[in-house]
């Protein structure tokens, strides 16, 4: 783990980024460049060699995308960080970097939908195994090894249900057993939940989400601990499977990324404003929030992360009729999976999201029928209220009928 320099807030802003080297720019300049050009036949080989600093290749790395790479590393803990096209393009490059044909990969009980793809196909092809796990406790994940298993995987807070893993209790177990620990720290974004501080090797992110924040590129950012081991694996997967980011798109992020920590801010007072409000409506049935004084695992919640975020998970009066009536009443909250852009997203998991889990896992995971899970944005709270408002209201006669 590497101690920041510089408080994250500053960081997101300054890291990484030196003016007089480019000219005095103010803003990191977009080198929107596929390849760089030698002085000399030697210069290249020694590029080649490793002897010399210099670039080489935009798939080997790209001074706008290495700014962005840097912030990452400084605002996560981590050594060293690496930018991909996707989130899943970072997802895949830990898990291949980590397994090898026979292994087991142990992950929380909840996992993203495609990253559950990913291990799926990884089993059908390479015999690569993985169970999913509650892990609150240490004797959970004890009971859960097996001999060939090499890496814990984890999201936390889980989607759409908000459980949360208990991160401690991981690491404790990792380091025990020679382990790895790999962290989807996307909900939470660096703001509110360091993985590596708390003893992850690993964290990733889909920067689609809160890190660029405005809903208009689709990325993802991979950050280790220790900074040779990412220089490999820069030289390895990413460079041979390939799915790097784009200049343009580091360079969005680096925009979206200065106002991290003011828009979680926000974020997370809209939240708590909307949450005070679904409390005292009478048709919510349930509600799911990591900081909420009824989740039941909130003192984890709290030991790790520094508060609750933006999102929200909550169950109505009814089945999916109600849901799909109450969504299609909103006019301001847009009907969209995604989240942590500035406009307020509402999605149904269980038609959703979660479409592919069949029926009955999907209700052991608390995915219900009636479930709607909100991004909650950055609009005015009164403005956001009165539109949930008006969706409760178009409810209300449905059930009535019913
Ligand atoms: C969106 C998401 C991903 C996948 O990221 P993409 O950028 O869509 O590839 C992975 N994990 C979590 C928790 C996500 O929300």
């Amino acid at each position: 783990m590497k101690k920041p320099e510089i408080n994250m807030e500053t960081a997101v802003i300054h890291k990484g980024y030196k003016s007089s080297l480019h000219h005095d720019s103010l803003a990191t300049p977009l080198y929107q460049t596929s390849t760089f050009a030698f002085e000399s036949a030697e210069e290249g080989e020694n590029r080649f060699a490793g002897n010399c600093e210099g670039n080489i290749y935009s798939r080997l790395g790209n001074p706008t995308v290495r700014v962005l790479e840097e912030r990452m590393a400084e605002i996560e803990y981590g050594e060293g960080a690496l930018a991909f096209g996707s989130g899943m393009a970072a997802v895949s490059a830990v898990l291949i970097h980590l397994t090898k044909a026979g292994d087991h990969v142990l992950c929380s009980r909840g996992i993203y939908g495609c990253t559950f793809g990913l291990l799926e196909m990884m089993e059908e092809k390479y015999g690569i195994t993985h169970n999913l796990v509650s892990m609150t406790t240490e004797q959970e994940i004890e009971q859960a090894l097996r001999p060939e298993t090499v890496c814990i995987y984890v999201e936390t807070p889980i989607n759409p249900t908000m459980e949360i893993v208990n991160l401690e209790a991981v690491v404790s177990v990792a380091k025990k057993h020679g382990l790895r620990v790999v962290v989807d720290n996307t909900f939470s974004s660096p703001y509110l939940q360091n993985p590596i501080q708390l003893g992850a090797d690993f964290v990733l992110h889909s920067a689609t989400k809160y890190l660029n924040g405005h809903g208009d590129v689709v990325g993802g950012i991979l950050v280790g601990k220790d900074g040779a081991e990412m220089q490999k694996l820069r030289m390895t997967v990413q460079k041979d499977v390939g799915g790097i980011m784009s200049p343009f798109d580091a360079w969005l992020l680096l925009r979206g990324l200065k106002t991290l920590h003011v828009r979680m801010d926000r974020h997370i007072s809209n939240a708590k404003t909307v949450l005070a409000f679904l409390k005292q409506e009478p048709l919510v049935k349930k509600i799911y929030y990591p900081f909420d004084e009824n989740h039941p695992q909130v003192e984890i919640a709290k030991r790790q992360m520094r508060d609750g975020g933006g999102l929200i998970s909550f169950e109505i009066e009814g089945g999916k009729k109600e849901a799909q009536a109450f969504m299609n009443a909103l006019s301001l909250v847009k009907i969209a999976v995604s989240l942590g852009d500035a406009e307020t997203l509402i999605q149904h998991p269980a038609s959703m999201t979660h479409a592919v889990v069949p029926e009955p896992s999907r209700e052991a995971m608390g995915i219900t029928e009636s479930l709607m899970r909100l991004s909650v944005g950055l609009e005015h709270t009164d403005d956001l209220i009165s539109d949930l408002t008006k969706a409760f209201e178009a409810v209300k006669p449905k059930l009535q009928e019913a």
